[in-house]
């Protein structure tokens, strides 16, 4: 049984949110694609409480993003929402980081209640949250897939995404285009 996780591909990662990736609106036809194609699909959103420790007010490395039930924070609306069989939020809490869909979110569970043994990743960014699901679905003992053509890369260091990519195939992670 094969699912995709469709990562954080919302409204403030895209062009004109408060923390675009470059080219985030070009993840959401691949990943509409993929999600037409995978019997099973989850969309995680970085889902957080406005004074969240990641927001550079707070002392975190980021400006204010995604905080929960603002536009910002919904799914990207190029998004086939009819595909996504379900929706699960991370980085609720103020002290988590929530990097990855699989903290404090059930994601895990929910995937063996449905059989799921094999993970195809794609959405935002690449160098933080994708890669972190990714590393933790392999930890989970997941077969993964990580579709690089569906995702796009912050690149605060130039070479992230690449760096990114060859810590994945080194865990074993199949990197398709
Ligand atoms: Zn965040």
């Amino acid at each position: 049984m094969e699912a995709l996780i469709a990562v954080d591909v919302q409204n403030d990662f895209c062009s004109g949110g408060a923390l675009p990736v470059p080219e985030g609106d070009a993840v959401v036809e691949p990943i509409n694609q993929l999600a037409e194609q995978l019997p099973f699909v989850v969309a995680t959103r970085d889902w957080h409480p406005p004074d969240h420790a990641s927001f550079a007010e707070q002392g975190g490395p980021w400006p204010v993003h995604c905080v929960r039930d603002t536009p910002g924070a919904e799914l990207h609306p190029g998004l086939h929402a009819g595909q996504i069989d379900a929706i699960l939020d991370a980085g609720r809490e103020r002290d988590h980081e929530g990097y990855s869909g699989f903290e404090h979110t059930g994601l895990d569970r929910l995937l063996r209640e449905h059989g799921v043994d094999t993970v195809h990743v794609a959405g935002l960014a690449l160098d933080y949250c994708v890669k972190a699901t990714a590393l933790d679905a392999r930890r989970a003992g997941f077969d993964v897939v990580l579709h690089a053509g569906a995702t796009r890369a912050i690149d605060v260091h130039p070479g992230d995404a690449e760096r990114a990519l060859a810590e994945l195939r080194r865990v074993g992670v199949d990197v398709v285009d």
